[in-house]
C-alpha cells in the first residue's frame, strides 16, 4: 500500500491488537466495582516496579503528581532550591514550585538534550537541596557525574523519566539511580493509558511509604490523617489497562530503537542534525527529534504531505510567562534557546513502518532542496 500520510503517533494501531484483553481487564474492574487502589493498583506497581528493577513503585494521578510527590517525601520545600534544565517539559518544573522550593533553571547539552552537568555544578549553593535530570525524549541524562554532583554537595536525585520507560544508562534502568523517578502515563507516553496516570519508583523503603500517604488524603489507614496529604490516587482502571499493555512496552520501545536507526540511516548528509545515542544510552526513543533550519517553515511542508510534527518544546521554561518572575532573560541559556528555534519531532511510535518513515524522508529531503535550506550538519 503506498504511502500518503503519516500520523505524529498512532495509538489506535498500537492497541488494536490487545483490545480483547484490555475490554477484559475494564470489564473486570468494572464487574467489581473495584474502582479505588485495591488489587489492581498493587498488581500494576509490582509489575511496574519489575519492569524497571525499582524496589517500589506508587501509583499517581499522573507525571506531575509523580514529581511533586517524590520532591514533597524528600522533604524538598520553601527555602530550596531545586536544580534542573530550561528545555525541559513545564511539568518538571511546576512540581518545584508546588512544593514552594524555588527552580533553579541551567542550559542543557546539545548533543543529548539533557542537563549540562557543567551548568549544574556551577548553579550550585548554600540553598541547592535537589537536582531534577531530565531523560528527555527518553535518552537518558549523564547520570554518574549528576551522582557524583549529589554526593558532593547532599543534594538529593530525583530523576524525571516520564518520557524514559525502560532506557538504560551503563545498563541500569531510568528510575533506579536517583533517590525517586518520575514516570508519566499519559496517552502518547511509551507506555500510556486511557486518560492521566504517572509512577513514582524509588529504594527508599521511607520515601516509599510517605508516598503512598500523601497520595491518599495523607492517611495511613482509613481517617487516619498523619500528613496534610493530597488526593493523588492512580485509578484503579487506568492501572488495570496499564498493567495489560505493560507486557508488550519492551518489544514496544525495541520497534522504537529499529525505527530511530532507519531514520538516521536515511537523514544521513540530508543536512539535518539526526539524534545522537551517548555510549552510556540505551534510549526509548519517547520522540525523535531533528534541528533544522527554517524549522517553521518544514512543519507546514510536512503538513501539506499529511505528516504529523511536533515541537518539543518551542519555548524554554525561563521564557514562559508563568515563570518571569525568576527573572531570566532571553540569552541565559544560549544552547537551550538556540535548539527551541530548530527542534522537529518526526512521526515516531511503536507500529511505524520502514515505509512511512522513507514517506517521511522523502519530504525532509524535498523540503531542503526545494527552499535551498542551509544545511546544519
Ligand atoms: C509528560 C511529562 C511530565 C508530566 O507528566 P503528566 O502525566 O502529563 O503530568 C513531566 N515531565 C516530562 C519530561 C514529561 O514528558
Amino acid at each position: 500500500m503506498t504511502v500518503t500520510k503519516v500520523p505524529f503517533v498512532d495509538l489506535k494501531a498500537q492497541i488494536e491488537p490487545f483490545m480483547d484483553e484490555i475490554d477484559k481487564a475494564i470489564s473486570n474492574v468494572v464487574q467489581n466495582t473495584a474502582f479505588i487502589l485495591g488489587g489492581n493498583v498493587s498488581r500494576f506497581e509490582e509489575n511496574f516496579a519489575a519492569f524497571t528493577t525499582a524496589k517500589y513503585a506508587i501509583g499517581v494521578d499522573n507525571g506531575t503528581s509523580a514529581l511533586e510527590l517524590a520532591l514533597r517525601a524528600l522533604n524538598i520545600g520553601p527555602g530550596d532550591e531545586v536544580i534542573t534544565a530550561a528545555n525541559t517539559f513545564i511539568a518538571t518544573v511546576l512540581a518545584i514550585s508546588y512544593n514552594g522550593a524555588t527552580p533553579i533553571l541551567v542550559d542543557c547539552d546539545p548533543v543529548t538534550h539533557t542537563i549540562d552537568v557543567e551548568a549544574a555544578k556551577k548553579a550550585i549553593t548554600p540553598k541547592t537541596k535537589a537536582i531534577i535530570p531530565v531523560h528527555l525524549y527518553g535518552h537518558p541524562a549523564d547520570m554518574d557525574p549528576i551522582l557524583e554532583l549529589a554526593k558532593q554537595h547532599n543534594l538529593v536525585v530525583v530523576e524525571d523519566a516520564c518520557q524514559a520507560h525502560g532506557a538504560t544508562y551503563k545498563g541500569r534502568p531510568a528510575g533506579t539511580m536517583g533517590d525517586a523517578a518520575a514516570f508519566s502515563f499519559y496517552p502518547a507516553k511509551n507506555l500510556g493509558a486511557f486518560g492521566d496516570a504517572g509512577m513514582v519508583t524509588t529504594g527508599d523503603e521511607q520515601v516509599a511509604e510517605t508516598i503512598r500517604i500523601l497520595r491518599n488524603v495523607g492517611q495511613s489507614k482509613k481517617y487516619h490523617h498523619d500528613l496534610l496529604g493530597y488526593n493523588h490516587r492512580i485509578d484503579s482502571l487506568q492501572a488495570a489497562i496499564l498493567d495489560v499493555k505493560l507486557k508488550h512496552l519492551a518489544g514496544w520501545n525495541e520497534a522504537r530503537r529499529k525505527a530511530a536507526a532507519l531514520y538516521n540511516e536515511l537523514l544521513a548528509g540530508s543536512g539535518v542534525i539526526v539524534p545522537e545515542t551517548a555510549d552510556y544510552a540505551v534510549p526509548v526513543w519517547h520522540l525523535y527529534v531533528i534541528r533544522v533550519n527554517q524549522r517553521d517553515a518544514l512543519i507546514d511542508f510536512l503538513s501539506e504531505r499529511n505528516i504529523g510534527a511536533g515541537i518539543h518544546y518551542p519555548i524554554p521554561i525561563h521564557l514562559q510567562p508563568a515563570y518571569a518572575h525568576l527573572g531570566l532573560k532571553a540569552g541565559a541559556f544560549p544552547v537551550t534557546e538556540t535548539i527551541a528555534s530548530q527542534l522537529v519531532s518526526l512521526p515516531m511510535f511503536e507500529t511505524i513502518t520502514a515505509e512511512q518513515i522513507e514517506y517521511v524522508v522523502d519530504a525532509v529531503r524535498e523540503f531542503m532542496t526545494a527552499n535551498d535550506v542551509e544545511p546544519l550538519a
